[in-house]
């Protein structure tokens, strides 16, 4: 199943659960390097953060489900064809 996924980086909190889940569901492992998506923090209080999805996301959507500040939030299952 492949989702849309919207981003709302005002929400992040910079925990990279996101990181941690991808690359355990897809590399078998917590190794956030190997995460489909990269969270940065883009001031030097890490008080705020740009979200990047790399273009080898499957769009599972895992990501979204554990990120329990909805910054990510998966929007609606797409469909192929
Ligand atoms: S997107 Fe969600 S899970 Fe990922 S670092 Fe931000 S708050 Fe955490
Ligand atoms: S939707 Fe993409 S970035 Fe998120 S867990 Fe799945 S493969 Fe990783």
């Amino acid at each position: 199943m492949a989702w849309k996924i919207s981003l709302n980086e005002a929400r992040c909190t910079g925990c990279r659960i996101c990181e941690m889940i991808c690359s355990w569901s897809d590399e078998g492992g917590f190794d956030p390097s190997r995460s489909l998506i990269t969270v940065e923090s883009i001031d030097e209080k890490d008080a705020h953060f740009s979200i990047r999805f790399d273009p080898g996301c499957k769009n599972c959507g895992l990501c979204a489900t554990y990120c329990a500040s909805k910054a990510l939030v998966k929007e609606k299952e797409q469909r192929d064809g």
